[in-house]
C-alpha cells in the first residue's frame, strides 16, 4: 500500500503505525507534510507557552534512566522556596505566557503536598486566576490530586514512560515504589477528577523496539489523552541504564524517531496538545522548531531561576542551563516566527480535545 493511502485512512492499525515509524527520505517528508496540514486544519498555527518551573530535584524514586534518581549521590539537591516559585510565575504572568508548568522530583510528604497547594493558591491569587497551571509532580494520592485540582491546577502531565509493562520494568526497579499499574491508575484518576491529562514516553530507550513505540501511540489513543510530551531518551552517566549505551540507536536517529512519533500522533489525535520537548533541543539546536513544523503546538520555555538549572539534570547536556528567564523570552518569539507560527500570548491554550463534545471517554 502506498504511504498516501495509509495516511488517508480514518484510523491506523498497529501495522500501519509500524510502517510509518520506519519511513525515511521522501516518504518521511510526505508523513511530515501530512501531519503539518492536519495540525493547521484542526488547531491552526499558534504555539502556546508554558513557563517551566523546575521546583525541586529531590526524588523518592529510583528510575534507572533518570539523573535525579534517589540513588544518584552526585546530584546536588535543591528545592525552590515558595517565594522563588511565585516570582517565576509572576514573570510568566507579566510576560503574557498564559500558563506555567510546575515540575519536580516525586515526593509525597505532607509538607510537599501543602507547599504545592499553597503555591497554586498564591499564584491564582496574584494573577487574578489568569495564569493556567499544569502540574508534573508524579504519582500522588487521589486526595492530593483532588486538593490541587480544587485549588486551581487544571492540567497534569504524567508520562507512562513505556506502555509495555515488560519494558517498563526494564527501565524501572521492579518494586512497590515503581509499579506500572499504579502509574496507569494515576492517569485514570487524574482524568476522573477532571484534569486535562497528558502522558508520553521516551524514544530510543535501551530494549525498546518499533513495536513498543507503535503500542505507545495506540495506548495514548485508547486512553484518550488531552496532551502529550515525548522526547528522545538521552543517557546519563550516573544512572544504571548507562551500562547499555552501546546498544542504543544513534542520537540523531532517536531524534528522527521522536519526530515521526509526533507526526503520527498528530494524525491519530488531531486536536490534542503536543509539546515540542526540551530533550529534542539537546540533540538539535532547532529541534523544537522542527517538532512544531510537523505537529507539535506547545513550547515550555524554562523560567526556573538560572542558578538551579544545572541541578535539574534529568539527562546530560540539557540546553539553556546557563540562561535566565529573560534570555528565553527574547529567543522564543524569534524561533516560533522562523517556522511561520505565532505565539498565543496571554492565552491558556487548553487542549481542544478536552472540550470536544465528541470525545468519548475510554477509561
Ligand atoms: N517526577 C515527575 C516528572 C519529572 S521528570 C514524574 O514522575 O512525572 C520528567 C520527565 O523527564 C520524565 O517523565 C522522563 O520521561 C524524562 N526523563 C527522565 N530522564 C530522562 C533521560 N535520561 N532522557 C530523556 N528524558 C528523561
Amino acid at each position: 500500500m502506498s504511504i498516501t493511502s495509509i495516511l488517508e485512512k480514518p484510523s491506523f492499525t498497529r501495522n500501519d503505525i509500524i510502517q510509518l515509524l520506519k519511513l525515511s527520505g521522501n516518504d518521511e517528508k510526505l508523513l511530515f507534510k501530512y501531519a503539518a496540514k492536519i495540525k493547521e486544519d484542526n488547531i491552526g498555527n499558534t504555539v502556546y507557552l508554558r513557563g517551566l518551573i523546575e521546583l525541586s530535584n529531590v526524588c523518592a524514586k529510583d528510575c534507572l534512566y533518570c539523573g535525579i534518581r534517589k540513588s544518584n549521590i552526585l546530584s546536588t539537591r535543591y528545592s525552590l522556596v515558595e517565594e522563588e516559585v511565585i516570582e517565576a510565575a509572576k514573570f510568566a504572568y507579566d510576560n503574557n505566557y498564559g500558563s506555567i508548568v510546575i515540575q519536580s522530583g516525586e515526593i509525597s510528604t505532607k509538607s510537599f503536598v501543602n507547599k504545592i497547594n499553597n503555591i497554586i493558591l498564591q499564584i491564582k491569587k496574584i494573577t487574578k486566576g489568569q495564569i493556567g497551571i499544569t502540574l508534573s509532580c508524579g504519582e500522588q494520592s487521589i486526595e492530593t490530586y483532588r486538593t490541587w485540582f480544587e485549588s486551581g491546577a487544571h492540567r497534569y502531565l504524567l508520562r507512562i514512560e513505556s506502555s509495555t509493562e515488560e519494558l517498563y520494568y526494564k527501565i524501572h526497579p521492579n518494586d512497590e515504589n515503581h509499579n506500572f499499574q499504579t502509574r496507569l491508575n494515576a492517569l485514570k484518576t487524574l482524568k476522573e477528577i477532571g484534569y486535562q491529562v497528558g502522558t508520553g514516553v521516551m524514544v530510543g530507550l535501551p530494549f525498546q523496539t518499533i513495536e513498543h513505540l507503535a503500542d505507545d501511540l495506540l495506548f495514548m489513543k485508547h486512553l484518550n489523552i488531552d496532551m502529550c510530551g515525548m522526547g528522545p531518551y538521552i543517557e546519563h552517566k550516573n544512572t544504571p541504564l548507562y551500562e547499555f549505551k552501546d546498544s542504543l540507536i544513534p542520537l540523531k536517529e532517536r531524534f528522527n524517531q521522536t519526530l515521526r512519533m509526533i507526526a503520527i500522533l498528530r494524525i491519530m489525535m488531531k486536536d490534542i496538545n503536543i509539546a515540542a520537548t526540551t530533550a529534542l533541543q539537546t540533540i538539535d539546536k532547532i529541534g523544537r522548531e522542527k517538532a512544531i513544523q510537523i505537529g507539535a503546538n506547545i513550547l515550555m520555555p524554562n523560567i526556573t531561576p538560572g542558578k538551579y538549572r544545572d541541578s535539574y539534570a534529568l539527562y546530560e547536556n540539557k540546553p539553556c542551563t546557563d540562561e535566565n528567564a529573560e534570555d528565553c523570552k527574547n529567543c522564543i518569539d524569534v524561533r516560533v516566527h522562523l517556522v511561520n507560527h505565532k505565539v498565543g500570548y496571554g492565552e491558556w491554550g487548553d487542549s481542544k480535545h478536552y472540550k470536544n463534545p465528541e470525545k468519548t471517554s475510554q477509561i
